[in-house]
């Protein structure tokens, strides 16, 4: 038993290691490829529940690499925290995405709301109601449009200083959605306590929404509290007519997903858009 555990224990540690100069790998050729342009935004449409309008797009980053080819950012995006790429990443993502949403709301004739996803480290920046405003005056995006994305346990590491930021971001106009809700283990008591705008229903709880009475139940408890609470609601990975029918039944204000549209480029966003009323 003793033999057989250092050697798990040895191939653990050769695991890691492999592990970690992956890491490093995937580092240094990130490093790289936010200077030379393998990376890209798509966007995936939000649309109203109320008209079947798109009302608004989330920025989600795309990186393809010569070297590591399609890299998910669900890979590529803790890399980047862990190293402290996030905060020149995440500063490229909100200039690209104000600027093409800016675009997007001239070729609709209309205000489209942008919502970009901040991390952890993102969010602790000392300074990132002051870059969110230069970012809002350089792009000329009205500040009413930006939707910030960010998770319960970001909330929850030092609520006191979360929630002075997010008062400064509401000062400037900034809208704060709470993403994957309903993963987390916090207290819901912290909806009173933040100033938040909506919540975005984590998909895990819509895929089987029609079929299992616990998730359902989630969502029904989830979509209420936020109404009485005067909180937007929106679900996400909506992918068949049965699941968009029961959010709506529900009262679910926004829903996103394949049924509509995946991420896609700026210029076929673009179609998805009605065109603007003659005048
Ligand atoms: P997320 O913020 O929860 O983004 C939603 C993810 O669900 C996206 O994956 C999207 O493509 C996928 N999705 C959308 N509709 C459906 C659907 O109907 N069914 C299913 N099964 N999936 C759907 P993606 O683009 O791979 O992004 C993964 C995660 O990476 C995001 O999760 C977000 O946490 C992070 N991420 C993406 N872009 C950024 C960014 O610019 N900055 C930061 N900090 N994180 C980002
Ligand atoms: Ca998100
Ligand atoms: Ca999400
Ligand atoms: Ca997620």
């Amino acid at each position: 038993a003793k033999a057989s555990g250092r050697s798990n224990f040895h191939w653990f540690t050769t695991a890691m290691l492999q592990q970690t100069e992956e890491k490093l790998a995937l580092g240094t050729a990130l490093r790289r490829a936010i200077e030379s342009s393998e990376l890209t935004i798509v966007y995936q449409p939000e649309i109203s529940l109320r008209d079947g309008r798109i009302v608004g797009m989330e920025a989600l980053v795309r990186w393809s690499s010569p070297r590591h080819g399609e890299v998910s950012p669900d890979r590529f995006i803790p890399v980047a925290e862990e190293t402290g790429l996030i905060l020149t990443l995440g500063e490229w993502v909100l200039h690209s995405a104000c600027r093409e949403c800016v675009a997007l709301q001239r070729t609709a004739g209309r205000n489209l709301r942008l919502a970009v996803n901040v991390s952890p480290r993102q969010f602790q920046q000392k300074d990132l109601p002051q870059l969110l405003q230069r970012v809002l005056t350089e792009s000329g995006l009205p500040a009413h449009c930006m939707e910030l994305e960010i998770t319960e346990g970001m909330l929850m590491q030092s609520p006191e200083e979360s929630a002075e930021v997010l008062r400064e971001l509401r000062r400037l106009g900034i809208a704060i959605v709470v993403d994957d809700f309903g993963t987390g283990y916090s207290s819901l008591a912290y909806l009173t306590r933040f100033p938040i705008d909506k919540i975005k229903i984590d998909r895990s709880f819509v895929r089987d929404i029609a079929n299992d009475a616990a998730d359902a139940a989630v969502v029904n408890a989830i979509i209420a509290m936020a109404r009485s609470l005067d909180i937007r609601v929106i679900a996400e990975g909506v992918e068949t007519e049965e699941q968009e029918q029961y959010l709506l039944d529900r009262g679910c204000d926004e829903v996103q997903g394949f049924r509509y549209s995946p991420g896609v480029r700026a210029e076929d966003f673009a179609r998805l858009l009605e065109p603007p009323r003659a005048a």
